[in-house]
């Protein structure tokens, strides 16, 4: 059987934050959309099968889906 292992980087969330945020890239001035990511090991690079590393939390911009660190 042959197996093809990779990663891919899942997102989760879609919280809006209680404040509002000035994108760097195009301007905007809005509530961000709140996110937290995490890498999986996936099968085929389709199927995630575990996560591995850490959560990693951002915001990004609803218009021009910029992200940011939090
Ligand atoms: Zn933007």
């Amino acid at each position: 059987m042959f197996l093809i292992i990779g990663t891919k980087y899942r997102v989760s969330g879609s919280e809006l934050t209680t404040g509002q945020h000035r994108c760097g890239r195009c301007g905007t001035l809005a509530p961000f959309i709140k996110k937290s990511g995490r890498n999986h090991l996936t099968l085929f690079f389709v199927v995630p099968v575990f996560p591995v590393g850490k959560t990693q939390s951002f915001i990004e911009c609803p218009n021009c889906k910029a992200r940011y660190q939090t």
